[in-house]
């Protein structure tokens, strides 16, 4: 009986892992379409200046609009491109892509286009001993001044050390900043902060959602932004849903926010509003 059972819960698991790589070698292969046919797209979401609401920065996020099956997600698309090894091609796509759009901001729009534009990076972008210099021929190719551009990667993609870590010293060198996305959920380091050239702590969405509540809630949102000031770091609060939270953070001394909130990932957020809060109309 019992070598029955285990044949069978055997066969069941093949089966299941069998449609499970099926999905995955067919969204891979439909991914290469859609890199072809043009059925990505890149959106920007404001990242914003407390508590104001000037924006100061975007954050460029990929879409894909399959013909078919309608949007699916970068949750879901980005780790099987990770996997695949089309994140390369896709990567290289997106940071030319926001590159270009940052340059004509600048050209329309002068000093009320955002003071920078952040792309993410992923674990195997970054190992790839020729990223530092995609990233130099995205910028000479579209005109952006290395100093707009931060580049956007996890704690866990950094972690193991080794080319990860070069390429961050060589984007660093070229000008670039580095972002630490997601901070505190990954493989947390402190000791990261200062073997690795960090400028912005985006201090994740999980931080945030418990800050307004009673108790001990705040006391992590409350030690990073320390963290952030001590070590001398931009200090991004991401996933702002609530004025409450806007408001706590700022008196806990977080100077930029992102959140649906302030702003959803947009193809064209309206930057007008940076001219307009300078001069306020309700205040004359
Ligand atoms: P991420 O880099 O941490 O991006 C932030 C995600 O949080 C985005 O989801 C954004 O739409 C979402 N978000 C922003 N504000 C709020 C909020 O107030 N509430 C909630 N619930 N969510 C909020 P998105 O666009 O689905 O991207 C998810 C992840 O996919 C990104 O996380 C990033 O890891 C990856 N990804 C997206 N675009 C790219 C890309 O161009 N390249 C790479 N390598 N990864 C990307
Ligand atoms: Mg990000
Ligand atoms: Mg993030
Ligand atoms: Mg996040």
């Amino acid at each position: 009986y019992a070598a029955k059972t285990s044949g069978e819960t055997c066969r069941w698991y093949a089966t299941e892992l069998d449609q499970q790589a099926g999905e995955e070698a067919r969204l891979g292969a439909e991914l290469r379409t859609a890199l072809d046919s043009g059925q990505f797209r890149l959106v920007y979401q404001p990242i914003v200046e407390l508590p104001h609401g000037r924006i100061k920065a975007v954050e460029t996020l990929v879409r894909w609009d399959h013909p078919e099956r309608g949007f699916i997600s970068p949750v879901d698309f980005i780790p099987v491109a990770e996997r695949n090894g089309l994140i390369m091609e896709l990567g290289a796509w997106i940071l030319r892509e926001a590159c270009h759009q940052a340059s004509r901001w600048y050209a329309e729009l002068g000093d009320v286009a955002p003071e920078h534009i952040s792309v993410n990076a992923s674990a195997r972008q970054l190992a790839h001993r020729g990223f530092a210099a995609l990233v130099a021929s995205a910028l000479e190719d579209s005109g952006l001044s290395a100093t707009r551009l931060t580049i956007e990667v996890t704690e866990t993609a950094v972690f193991e050390g080794g080319p990860a870590v070069d390429t961050l010293h060589r984007l660093h060198d070229l000008g670039v900043r580095i972002a630490l996305d997601d901070f505190g959920t990954g493989h947390s380091s402190l000791g990261l902060l200062q073997t690795v050239p960090v400028d912005v702590l985006k201090v994740d969405k999980s931080f945030v959602d418990t800050i307004t509540m009673a108790g001990r809630h705040a006391v992590i949102a409350t030690a990073l932004i320390q963290v952030a000031d001590g070590l001398g770091l931009t200090a991004v609060a991401e996933g702002v849903e609530t004025a409450e939270q806007a408001a706590e953070l700022e008196r806990l001394g977080y100077r930029l926010a992102q959140g649906y909130y302030f702003g959803i990932p947009e193809a064209q957020p309206d930057f007008r509003r940076n001219r307009e809060s300078a001069v306020d109309p309700a205040a004359i």
